[in-house]
């Protein structure tokens, strides 16, 4: 797993990009806690993601997902002032046949020394590619060569 390209698409190793937050290092950004959250759901950490979530809004429990594929993460826009963190990203992610693109504008807090997830606004969209579109993973090729294979 270390030397793979990290899950959440940045081009990295694991070893270098996500895998250290996994394993308890501090995210340094709101958008590197934001992409190792993203990380942790395409690959079912689910410690990781109650960790990482500020305790006033932290849910009990999750559930480990393991029909949910997580294809692609954007960054669209991430800024850090004081304590307090926003991350403004999108999402694609499939299940089985079905896609979809989720959208959200995240919160992010930080106490003593570490940033936390607090809540964000967030919006889903169902995606339906045509064989010719471009693929929703990013690869750059066409769904029907890329994920849409049959
Ligand atoms: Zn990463
Ligand atoms: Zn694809």
């Amino acid at each position: 797993m270390d030397k793979r390209a990290c899950p959440c698409g940045s081009g990295a190793a694991y070893a270098d990009c996500c895998g250290p937050y996994h394993r308890g290092g501090p995210a340094p950004t709101p958008e590197a806690l934001m992409r190792s959250r993203y990380s942790a759901f395409a690959l079912n950490l689910t410690d990781y993601l109650l960790a990482s979530w500020h305790a006033s809004t932290r849910p009990a429990s999750l559930a480990a997902d393991d029909q949910t594929r997580w294809v692609r993460l954007e960054i669209m826009a991430s800024e850090a002032a004081g304590a307090q963190g926003r991350v403004h990203f999108r999402a694609t992610f499939r299940e089985g046949r079905r896609w979809a693109v989720l959208e959200e504008a995240s919160r992010f807090l930080r106490e003593e020394g570490r940033w936390y997830y607090q809540d964000g606004n967030t919006s889903m969209n169902r995606l339906k590619p045509g064989r010719n579109d471009p693929c929703p993973c990013g690869s750059g090729r066409k769904f029907k060569a890329c994920c849409g294979v049959a």
